[in-house]
């Protein structure tokens, strides 16, 4: 089976029938999903956050830089122009006194802010570099921003000089008071040098890198403590930049180290790409944060996972372990172990639930008890059963109460309430063997009513049992000594046991009853019932060892059937 349907199929989780399977591992695996699923959001949202950061950042970079280009144009404007109205400088050019023109352009260029004069005759020869002092003589009339000057026009440009590769000038012309043209004042802003590009970098809050053509010529980038100057810009940015003119704004991997970088191609005064500034700003510390955030997130979440499983094991244990060993405790009750003991010390549910089953133990323990003294009074001869039911509830009494009636049925004659044979033999044997060990004298009578078939056929069955049970009821008023027993034998036959009776005195209890049966009034629904008479046969003896209960009966049986050949309606003691 492939994992997925293993995965799929739940019993691969649920088949165990413990709790810590079914509700820990798939409380993990929710929990895991979780902290997956958190951290990828919040990591998510943190690297769009960086990538934010750095594009808002570079943006506004973007955007002093080109305050900045345009601030070049005017401090060079403000410069050149400044300088060409200044007197002393007019003077000093119109003398072509170096020095003088030294001291006055080498302080000024502080004073405007730009890097570098050049100043030239009214032929374009340089009079004077104040970045090369010792360069000059040569013309830089081909140079545009000096050209225009020579034209009598104020222009700046971006563009290549001499010296300078790539810088930011403007050319302004010198006349002498009588409208002479005297020289020409060239003030710029170079971006070619080192300290051009740390002042940028100080300005503009970003790597800076000064590209002339498709090589870069300064740069804050540094490798190996050695700034990357004279490499190669690659053929594709070149071909966007230098020939297509377009502004790059992207990523780009530069020795290793990812930049958000934009390039600004310079336009020289043909209107081509001679130069490029680029901005860097480099990804690696966000990058570097927002991995760190993403390694502390899953780290805290699986500490957090750990420590609820742990917690979420705790619990499930503290409750399964007692549900688990109650549960096995139940099947043995289940299966009839009722000596099992149960612990019901715990105040929560589960105590409850023990206490519950340990009352169902008790209760059914009770019953059983109950029904085993039952049998014990039952070998003892008793024939009145009782069951203490004080602790029974509910159908646990109607139970009890129901078993100890059964119990008292079996040992009652069901027409006349009196005992029934089965209790007689009980009783006997008990008295029997009283008489026994006592040696004190023991009585029966056996009873029979006279005719009775005839009564029967006469007035019909249910008159019958009307006479047996005014027979029986007479028999239980005038047996009352608590020691004898008198029950119904069998048919219209009744018997009773006279413990500690002579033979004199059986016979003046069988004459009683014979007497009593006589005169009786049996209730009838006919005007034409009639009384009836008993024969008795009594025996007496004080029973030895060896003498039997069937021979005590056997003998009273005897009397009786002479009681019968004699005439009915008598006493016979033998
Ligand atoms: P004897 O004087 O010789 O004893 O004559 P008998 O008719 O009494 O004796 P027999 O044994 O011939 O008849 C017994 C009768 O008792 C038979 C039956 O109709 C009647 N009998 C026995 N048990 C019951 C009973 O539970 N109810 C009723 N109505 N009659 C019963
Ligand atoms: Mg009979
Ligand atoms: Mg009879």
């Amino acid at each position: 089976m492939s994992i997925f349907r293993a995965l799929a199929d739940k019993t691969f989780f649920f088949h165990g029938r413990n709790f810590n399977t079914r509700i820990i591992v798939p409380t993990v695996l929710v929990l895991i999903a979780l902290v997956i699923a958190t951290n990828i959001f919040y990591f998510t949202r943190f690297s769009h956050y960086s990538r934010q950061l750095i594009d808002d950042k570079l943006n506004a970079n973007i955007n002093s830089l080109n305050q900045y280009l345009t601030e070049c144009k005017n401090n060079t404007k403000a410069a050149a122009v400044s300088m060409a109205i200044n007197p002393s400088a007019i003077r000093a050019i119109a003398n072509k006194d170096i020095p003088e023109i030294s001291r006055i352009f080498t302080a000024a260029k502080e004073l405007y802010g730009i890097t570098y004069f050049t100043i030239t005759d009214n032929k374009g020869i340089v009079l004077l570099r104040t970045h090369g002092y010792e360069k000059r003589g040569d013309s830089v009339a081909h140079i545009q921003n000096i050209s225009d000057a020579l034209n009598g026009k104020v222009s700046s440009y971006f563009e290549e000089a001499v010296v300078a590769k790539v810088t930011c000038h403007t050319g302004a012309p010198v006349y002498s008071a009588n409208n002479k043209l005297l020289g020409i004042i060239s003030a710029g802003i170079r971006f070619d040098t080192d300290q051009a590009v740390d002042d940028l970098k100080k300005i503009l809050n970003s790597e800076i890198t000064i590209l002339y053509g498709d090589t870069r010529v300064s740069t804050t980038i540094t490798h190996d403590g050695h700034r990357i100057v004279d490499t190669k810009l690659d053929p594709i940015m070149t071909k966007t930049i230098i020939e297509n003119k377009h502004e790059y704004h992207g990523e780009a991997e530069l020795l290793g180290t990812k930049y958000d970088l934009f390039y600004k191609p310079l336009l020289n005064p043909k209107n081509s790409v001679f130069a490029t500034i680029s901005l860097a700003l480099p990804e690696t510390e966000l990058i570097f944060h927002s991995k760190k955030t993403l390694e502390y997130g899953l780290l805290l979440g699986l500490f957090g996972l750990l420590a609820s499983s742990m917690l979420l094991y705790y619990i499930i244990s503290s409750i399964s372990a007692p549900i688990i060993k109650l549960s096995t405790e139940m099947q043995q009750v289940a299966n009839g172990n009722l000596e099992i003991a149960i612990n019901a010390d715990r105040e929560d549910e589960i105590g409850l639930l023990s206490k519950s089953l340990r009352r169902v133990i008790y209760t059914v323990r009770k019953l059983i008890e109950g029904i085993n003294n039952m049998i014990t009074e039952h070998q003892q001869g008793n024939t009145n059963y009782r069951m203490d039911t004080g602790s029974f509830n509910g159908e646990y009494k109607i139970l009890a109460d129901h078993i100890t009636e059964l119990a008292n049925f079996s040992m009652k004659d069901q027409l006349t309430g009196m005992l029934n044979r089965r209790a007689f033999n009980n009783r006997i044997e008990l008295e029997w063997s009283r008489s026994v060990r006592e040696k004190t004298p023991l009585s029966i009578l056996i009873m029979d009513i006279d005719k009775f078939k005839k009564y029967n056929d006469t007035f019909g069955h249910l008159q019958g049992d009307m006479a047996l049970r005014a027979v029986a009821k007479v028999l239980t008023n005038t047996i009352k000594r608590s020691l004898d027993v008198v029950a119904r034998w069998g048919g219209e036959e009744f018997i009773v046991l006279l413990p500690g009776t002579d033979p004199e005195g059986a016979r003046a209890v069988g004459e009683l009853i014979r007497v009593r049966i006589e005169n009786l009034v049996i209730p009838c629904t006919d005007q034409q019932a009639k009384n009836v008479t008993i024969s008795i046969g009594a025996y007496s003896m004080v029973p030895q060892k060896d003498d039997t209960v069937d021979k005590f009966i056997i003998m009273a049986d005897a009397a009786l059937y002479q009681a019968k050949e004699a005439g009915r309606n008598r006493v016979v003691v033998s």
